[in-house]
């Protein structure tokens, strides 16, 4: 039998153990910067202006000191938008500095030529890409570009309890709540729920049709799709013209179920054009993706 100081030892110890990690684990409402509702920052900035603007902010948030408990890819699919880049780097890493939550870095996969742009398949290059770049990623937030968060309460983490959609007011649609299924815009995934669904279809191309059918893969794999229903998740919408609808759209998701296990993840393939890192501002890869037609014919 163990004497019985022996015991009161442990018990201090996990006790000593418990207090420290309670204290300093990083949460949202605690965060003395948090200013909540905020007007975004339409100006579009140089790279090395932003950079000062985010040495600036994280001078002064010298002193609060937790632990951060997430690694946070964030994946920006980009072709030719590129003052909404600047701004959207902007007002991103100072919403997450101010947070303070989790260690993140950016990257913007660019699509190389003039194929319609495949959203799905972008995003799949991120998650793979960003895991070669630090291979500590437990949590990956796909984020188009042109959306702005306009509240720093928007919880840019991960949920073990499911994939989340968090863009779910935009100013565009008058900040109406999505009702439908979809899983467009800004959405999280952990490690393990976006391998689960073996990531994005990569057959889309040109506008439409594959953040529905992430949203189908989401509960084909028994999992929920949570939103928050508060109103911190409200984001702007940068102003762009509307990208050609892909006609087959509609059909490739119908079909969709049957291919799930090998569409996605698995069956990726492309090849990396260029691979620049700016700083800590953002990593951008431009890569190449095939050709649209080729694919469309030879699967449909
Ligand atoms: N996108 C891009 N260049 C394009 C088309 C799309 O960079 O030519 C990226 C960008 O991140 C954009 C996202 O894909 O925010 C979604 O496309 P879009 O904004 O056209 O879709 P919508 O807002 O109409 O759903
Ligand atoms: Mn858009």
């Amino acid at each position: 039998m163990e004497p019985r100081f022996v015991m009161d030892e442990k018990i201090e110890t996990e006790l000593l153990i418990n207090k420290i990690i309670s204290k300093t684990i990083c949460q949202l409402n605690v965060s003395s910067k948090l200013v909540g509702r905020f007007n975004i920052s339409k100006n579009i900035l140089t790279d090395k202006d932003i950079e000062i603007n985010i040495e600036r902010l994280e001078a002064s948030q010298f002193g609060i000191d937790c632990v951060r408990l997430q690694k946070v890819a964030i994946v920006v699919p980009y072709r030719n938008r590129s003052e909404h880049l600047q701004i959207f780097l902007n007002n991103i890493h100072q919403l997450l500095i101010r947070q303070n939550l989790v260690y993140y870095h950016i990257f913007v996969i660019e699509q190389q030529g003039l194929d319609p742009f495949n959203r799905g398949r972008l995003m799949n290059i991120g998650f793979i890409e960003a895991l070669k770049w630090y291979h500590g990623f437990d949590c990956f937030i796909f984020h188009d570009v042109d959306l702005i968060p306009e509240d720093d309460r928007n919880d840019y983490r991960c949920s073990v309890r499911g994939p989340r959609h968090m863009s779910g007011f935009i100013d565009k649609f008058n900040y109406k709540k999505y009702t439908d299924l979809s899983i467009g815009g800004v959405c999280s995934f952990t490690r393990q729920q976006f391998d689960l669904v073996n990531g994005f279809s990569n057959k889309f191309w040109g506008w439409g049709g594959e953040d529905h059918d992430l949203a189908n893969r989401v509960r084909y794999y028994g999992m929920n799709i949570l939103r928050m229903e508060n109103e911190f998740q409200r984001y702007t919408m940068l102003k762009h013209e509307q990208d050609k609808p892909n006609p087959f759209r509609r059909r490739i998701l119908k079909m969709g179920k049957q291919s799930y296990h090998y569409n996605g993840l698995n069956s990726l393939r492309y090849r990396i054009i260029e691979h620049i890192d700016v700083g800590r501002l953002y990593t951008k890869i431009i890569v190449n993706l095939g050709h649209s037609i080729h694919n469309q014919v030879q699967k449909f």
